[in-house]
């Protein structure tokens, strides 16, 4: 087995994983030739996982079997996720009693977020041993900076459970920031803006002798080109019931379909002037508009108007001025809209990096940090990655109220130590309450780990000296310990986060994955090709009723309904490579009918009617466009 590490991101919307190929990282793109996953999960009827593209369906087809955007759940307990629960259709498992560790319902099963971010990592693992030939378990994985401890160690469960080791978390920001190769400039300030598919997130670094240091942290979790989708869909379904007096709001297809068609549009918006809105909807009924970027700018000023104030407050909280930053790196898909650029280059008075796509660069950078780990740079080899805790760390005292140890902002590794005493004369037990946040009372922070220092010999009140260690490794994993010095009694707990998952819990995970793993595996090419097949076989299906179809000779129509009822048969069985097969020689031989209706696509556009309804984009041997948009 190699020792290769590969970088993984593990993002809210889509994950990639990337590795370093010399000197230049790299994306290993999927079997469908796509670079991002996008970051669903799915199961089928007969209860495989599909991952990815694939899966996008299921969330309009049955959504109760298909989940996104888990990482906003990982290392989460119930209580903390209400608001997430408003905005999402997250379903909690029907046999969850209060107090247990998340579980989410899909379809008949159910999984903890680790889980299904687990399925996400198998996929990305499954793409880079075929890229390589060769077994892939190692890897670095990065998290939003503000990952707290009990989200820290949910990644670290689920990669333990995709059968990934994970050698190193990784802040995304630093991680963009690699993928630059800024490190190689030594000294500077390095401001990271990263607006995703849900979630903003700014970062202000320190680069000293080639030494990242996040200094600070701000952004907003429900943030990101969701919103600006939603606009969009807004504005259609106004339009929709206003000139066509329908109204489709409550069809859940209806939606969909604007959803994927204004999503499409807003790309396209992305590198041209203006773009046309054309959705068919359900009832035969059509909807079409102009959207130039003008309007679209003016349309999604307050949804980036939105970062503007985090941006501000991480400046302050870094105690610097917009003059003061070095370097700008751009960040997540939704940077690519050139007014995001625009508004972060007058933020921060600097042009911004954009020679990399802002959807790979922090998986660009996890695979830099790789091969740094496997000793493969020699320049960067002693190269240290600092990062920042997001939130003061802390214990409850007397009166229920939060002491704080390690304060918020500070670089890791971290540790720092009070001291404390008992309250009652004899007290031979002292509880520490370990809290994250940044309120006064414990109550209003989140409670991460409890633990009991016991045995202290009787001392009156006051007596015994108890020293309180706090110390964050370089993973951002909080170790806490407490030593009675008089006596020597101590106790210590590398903190298992109140809704984390126990070691057995992990265990128990790995080992049913491995299971499943290799029928899982058969059953899905399986499925996959059966699919593919589907597609196929339903646009030779509309390609049927196209007058072009005539134009073909009687042998060439035979052929094709020869081969079109192979694959029927074959797709019946299990055997995906004779599917495969059938998809290619049915592909083979409806080549000129594709020319055909595209030339007659051509020629009606010309007429000036309506190109869809010569069924051109489906037509067999079109491919399917790889579109980065999202269904969510
Ligand atoms: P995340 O970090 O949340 O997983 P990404 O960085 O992959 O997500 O960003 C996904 C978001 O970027 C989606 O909202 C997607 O629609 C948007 N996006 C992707 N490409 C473009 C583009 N060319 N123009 C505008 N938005 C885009
Ligand atoms: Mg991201």
């Amino acid at each position: 087995m190699s020792d290769r590490i590969v970088g993984i991101d593990l993002g809210t919307t889509n994950s990639l994983v990337a590795f370093m190929e010399g000197e230049t990282p790299v994306v290993i793109p999927g079997e469908d030739g796509s670079n991002l996953v996008p970051s669903i999960v799915a199961l089928d009827g007969g209860n495989h996982t599909i991952i990815g593209n694939a899966a996008r369906n299921f969330l309009i087809e049955t959504p109760e079997r298909a989940i996104y955007s888990v990482k906003r759940l990982m290392g989460r307990g119930a209580e903390d996720i209400t608001e997430e629960l408003k905005l999402f259709p997250f379903r909690l498992a029907d046999d969850m009693q209060a107090g247990e560790v998340l579980r989410i319902q899909l379809g008949e099963r159910s999984y903890t977020p680790p889980e299904i971010s687990a399925l996400i990592l198998r996929q990305l693992k499954r793409n880079a041993e075929r890229f390589f030939g060769e077994a892939v378990t190692k890897a670095v994985v990065t998290v939003p900076a503000y990952f707290n401890d009990a989200q820290r160690q949910a990644t670290k469960d689920a990669g333990r459970i995709a059968g990934l080791e994970v050698l190193r978390l990784v802040n995304e920001p630093t991680a963009a920031s690699l993928a630059y190769g800024l490190d190689k400039k030594k000294n500077g300030i390095v401001a990271v803006y990263d607006l995703g598919g849900g979630t903003f997130d700014v970062s202000i670094l320190k680069l000293h002798d080639g030494i990242f240091e996040v200094i600070s942290t701000n952004g907003d979790t429900h943030l990101g080109g969701d919103d600006i989708d939603n606009l969009l869909i807004a504005i259609a379904l106004d339009d929709v019931k206003g000139d066509m007096g329908i109204e489709v709001r409550r069809s859940g297809e209806a939606v969909q379909t604007i959803r994927k068609a204004v999503i499409e549009a807003k790309i396209a918006l992305s590198s041209q002037a203006t773009t046309h809105l054309d959705v068919e909807l359900p009832g035969g009924h059509r909807y079409q508009r102009e959207i130039t970027r003008e309007m679209f700018e003016q349309l999604v000023q307050p949804v980036l108007d939105r970062t503007v104030g985090p941006c501000k407050q991480a400046l302050k909280d870094a105690g610097l001025k917009p003059e003061q930053i070095d370097e700008v790196v751009l960040v997540g898909g939704s940077t690519r809209i050139p007014k995001v650029r625009q508004l972060v280059k007058e933020l921060f008075q600097r042009e911004p990096h954009i020679d990399l796509n802002p959807d790979e660069v922090v998986a660009l950078g996890a695979a830099v940090q790789a091969n740094i780990l496997s000793g493969g740079s020699v320049a960067t080899e002693n190269m240290l990655l600092l990062d920042v805790t997001p939130l003061s760390l802390g214990i409850e005292v007397a009166g229920g109220v939060t002491d704080k140890i390690i304060l918020r902002n500070s670089t890791i590794p971290a540790s720092a130590t009070q001291h404390y005493t008992t309250q009652v004369d004899g007290q031979a037990n002292v509880a520490i309450h370990v809290l994250q946040g940044e309120r006064e009372l414990a109550k209003d922070c989140r409670s991460l780990a409890r633990f009991d220092l016991k045995g202290i010999p009787p001392m009156s009140a006051g007596m015994p000296r108890i020293e309180v260690k706090f110390l964050i490794d370089a993973n951002g994993i909080l170790h806490v310990s407490a030593r009675e010095q008089r006596s020597g009694k101590e106790a210590e707990i590398e903190v298992q986060p109140s809704y984390g998952l126990t070691d057995d819990q992990v265990e128990s995970m790995i080992l049913d994955s491995f299971d499943y793993a290799e029928e899982d595996f058969r059953q899905r090419q399986v499925i996959e090709a059966q699919r593919e097949a589907d597609t196929i076989l339903g646009a030779l299906e509309k390609a049927k009723a196209n007058a072009v179809w005539a134009q073909l000779r009687t042998d060439e129509r035979k052929q094709i309904g020869k081969l079109e009822k192979a694959l029927i048969a074959v797709k019946a069985g299990s055997d995906y490579q004779a599917i495969l097969k059938g998809i290619e020689t049915l592909n083979q031989a409806t080549m000129r009918l594709a020319e055909l209706m595209m030339d007659g696509a051509v020629t009606t556009a010309l007429k000036g009617k309506n190109m869809n309804d010569t069924g051109v984009g489906e037509g067999p041997t079109a491919p399917h466009p790889m579109a980065e948009a999202e269904f969510e």
